[in-house]
């Protein structure tokens, strides 16, 4: 055999030696998007359902849906908008693992921009999952990145220009689901994705929909809920019963001039009361030291400490950290107070979802106490 067809051979089998590994490595990026829902789940759906475009796409996701014995109204809650935004997802996890709906209708969408779970931010030194310690074993879940994975959605263009006012953006934000609505059923696949929730929104006549999201510490707008116009005064009522709990939670306007996110268009174009609840991530902070899977979960690091004890911050960060349980109990406490405003105002339109813990119940249990392990 030739020199020349030797090394021809070798390239060959280099060349499929280096698919096989990439397509074992892509194959296990979905390990940590699974969902085990409560028995009382009443239909799985999916996405697509609502925007057929996205069928057979990586940014199709689940829906899950649970219907109550007595009518009421329709609750939305919308987790992993954002991949790095841990509590999101893991609120969603929580309510669909437990939730027994009495009066009217929960919808949960753990991971809403999917595509965003297969990769993370470069240069950010995440980790791609993170450990939940549970009384029967470990549950992992996925961190993901806050935009679309670059292999689904390409090229970025040059300037993002956002479809309701042309305001121009970094052409990265072209992948970034909470600047994407109201989206478009046959856009780029985050726009795909916006416009199916939008529709689902509007084809479910769902009343309140609260989008799941974390900020960094130093973020000004934190342990907040961030509200449509018309959610304003339903924000106002539920924030004065979480205070009355010991859960403190600002109040934010949606600011009419920032177009594309989640509170400002499924309030403009549906029915909806929309809102959207951030906490202080420390793994997402500019100021945090090392980064890894145990400071998603721990929310604990020496630099804010420090900095909170200059005054830098917008938010009490204790010693302790800010802890994943913590930050979840304050979305599901948020998400109950909600409800239960709206079920307030509305009577014969109540909404109520049984069986999630309170706030003092996570935090003294933990949330392993309340999701399942992985199962192998
Ligand atoms: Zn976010």
């Amino acid at each position: 055999m030739d020199k020349t067809r030797l090394r021809g051979i070798i390239i060959i089998i280099t060349a499929f030696l280096v698919v096989a590994v990439s397509f074992k490595w892509f194959s296990s990026v979905t390990t940590g998007l699974e969902v085990y829902p409560s028995p009382y789940l009443t239909e799985k759906k999916m996405l697509s359902d609502y925007n057929p475009n996205l069928a057979g796409t990586p940014g199709d996701t689940e829906v899950l849906v649970f219907v109550g014995e007595e009518p009421g109204g329709t609750l939305l809650v919308v987790g992993g908008s954002h991949g790095d935004e841990a509590a999101g997802p893991v609120t969603a996890l929580l309510l669909a693992e437990n939730a027994k709906v009495t009066h009217g209708r929960l919808i949960v969408i753990p991971f809403a921009n999917r595509s965003g779970y297969t990769h993370t931010l470069p240069q950010e030194a995440h980790p791609s999952t993170y450990v939940i310690p549970t009384p029967r074993g470990d549950r992992v879940i996925k961190f993901g990145s806050r935009l679309t994975n670059p292999i689904h959605q390409w090229p970025d263009p040059t300037v993002y220009v956002q479809q309701v006012d042309g305001q121009k953006l970094a052409g990265t934000e072209a992948r970034n689901l909470n600047r994407a609505f109201p989206g478009s059923a046959d856009g780029h696949l985050t726009s795909r994705v916006a416009w199916a929730i939008l529709e689902l929104i509007r084809t479910e006549n769902v009343d309140v929909a609260i989008d799941l999201h974390e900020s960094s510490p130093e973020y000004p707008v934190n342990n907040a809920i961030v509200a449509h116009d018309r959610a304003m005064e339903m924000a106002v009522f539920a924030s004065l019963d979480l205070y009355f709990e010991g859960v403190e939670i600002g109040i934010e306007p949606s600011p009419l001039g920032l177009r594309g996110l989640s509170h400002r268009e499924w309030g403009d174009n549906s029915d909806v009361y929309a809102f959207l609840l951030e906490s202080a991530n420390a793994a997402q902070g500019r100021l945090r030291g090392k980064t890894d899977a145990e400071l998603v979960v721990s929310g604990k690091d020496p630099m804010y400490v420090k900095s909170h004890e200059r005054g830098r911050l917008y938010v009490r960060y204790p010693d302790h950290g800010i802890p994943l349980v913590e930050r979840v109990a304050r979305h599901t406490t948020t998400i109950q107070a909600l409800a239960n405003t709206f079920s307030e105002f509305y009577p014969d339109r109540r909404i109520f979802v049984d069986n999630i813990p309170s706030y003092a119940e996570m935090t003294a249990a933990g949330l392993g106490s309340y999701l399942a392990p992985t199962a192998h």
